[in-house]
């Protein structure tokens, strides 16, 4: 499975200028093959390569492989359309490959800069995946700060067969709930949340330049936040899932747009804005990487259907009371039960009357 790593480069100021006056030279190039493409309409790669490559070998600083990068970058700029010519900003991200980069013991990476290569350290927080670096890598300049996002190809563990799921509940007032009856709080979460909406409130309030630039700032430290919260926690449940030789069947996300927006405002301040499409796309590709199973059930009457006699019960914020059998049980913790037996239906059909009980067909 193909992945983006980021590896975070600790050049030193030196290093860093070199960097930088790379990046710039590699953009001011791409700016003067943009031209060239879009007055003689030329957008393909091989065709870009041979209208532009020996100029500019003549008249910038740049290696051939660079130029080359260079080439690939202005081209597939075009891809999507060609409606408007491409310009490139001084400190763009420019591409890297195995020509121009080297990973070497150590953590040391050695890139090719003008002048010459350079041997920058560099940290990464998925240091198992460093050994299937594969293929380009980007880099990036953001905030003072030099990224290489490089792609990785980690091998996929084999899925075994499997009949018992976790199912996961993705909530509002927790952020998951899970048929073994772990529940994902979101209290802290929510504080945070709360605390945070303060601040951006009385800076909004101010409405000045600054208070412009101050919420960005906020909005990104923000997502960084609840980046880790989706990594820990989509982390736990596959964890357990691969030690319990289970499955994950977690709800479609329709769902969640859906209800976040007929339950009460109170929630949807707190966690209604919560990124669970990111949630799942992290359960996603952390299930595959171990080889867990991962099914996507549909989210009608998860919530609604009692879990233990699969008649529709009445459901109050944590409270779900079936009239049925008597049934009284944290809302999410059935909903998770039921999106369990969802996945064991989905998975292996023949093995369940799961579809007709709740269909009545
Ligand atoms: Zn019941």
């Amino acid at each position: 499975m193909k992945l983006t790593l980021k590896i975070k480069l600790l050049p030193t100021d030196e290093q860093a200028n070199l960097l930088l006056g790379t990046m710039k030279e590699a953009n001011t190039v791409c700016n003067a093959m943009s031209d060239v493409a879009w007055e003689k309409k030329v957008f393909n790669n091989f065709k870009l390569h041979h209208e532009t490559y020996y100029s500019c070998k003549a008249a910038f600083n740049l290696s051939s492989q660079m130029l080359i990068r260079c080439v690939a970058k202005v081209a597939d700029s075009y891809k999507l359309d060609k409606k408007i010519k491409r310009q490139f900003r001084p400190l763009g991200s420019i591409g890297y490959d195995s020509r121009i980069m080297t990973y070497k013991p150590n953590y040391i990476v050695s890139l090719w800069a003008i002048g010459g290569r350079i041997k920058i350290p560099f940290v990464c927080h998925n240091r198992n995946y460093l050994p299937y670096i594969k293929g380009e890598a980007d880099l990036v300049y953001k905030k003072e700060k030099f990224y290489l996002f490089q792609t990785v190809d980690v091998p996929e563990e084999d899925i075994k067969d499997i009949e018992e799921f976790i199912g996961v509940d993705l909530g509002l007032t927790t952020v998951a709930h899970t048929s073994d009856n772990v529940e994902f709080s979101a209290d802290g979460l929510n504080k945070y949340r709360e605390h945070r909406q303060k601040v951006r409130s009385s800076i909004q309030s101010k409405g000045t330049r600054g208070c412009k630039k101050l919420l960005k700032r906020l909005t990104g430290k923000e997502r960084t936040h609840s980046s880790i919260v989706n990594h820990t926690i989509s982390k736990s449940i596959v964890k357990s899932a691969k030690e319990q030789g289970k499955g994950i069947a977690i709800e479609d996300l329709t769902n969640i747009r859906f209800t976040s927006k007929r339950r009460n405002k109170k929630f949807r301040t707190k966690l209604g804005k919560w990124n669970f499409y990111q949630f799942r796309q992290y359960i996603s590709y952390k299930a595959i990487l171990s080889g867990v199973k991962l099914i996507i059930v549909p989210p009608a009457y998860t919530s609604k259907t009692c879990s233990t006699c699969n008649h529709i019960g009445k459901r109050t914020n944590k409270r779900f009371e079936c009239a049925n059998c008597g049934n009284v049980i944290d809302a999410d913790f059935n909903a998770s039960i039921n999106i369990a037996a969802w996945g064991r239906a989905i998975n292996l059909p023949e093995k369940t009357n799961m579809f007709c009980s709740l269909h009545s067909c």
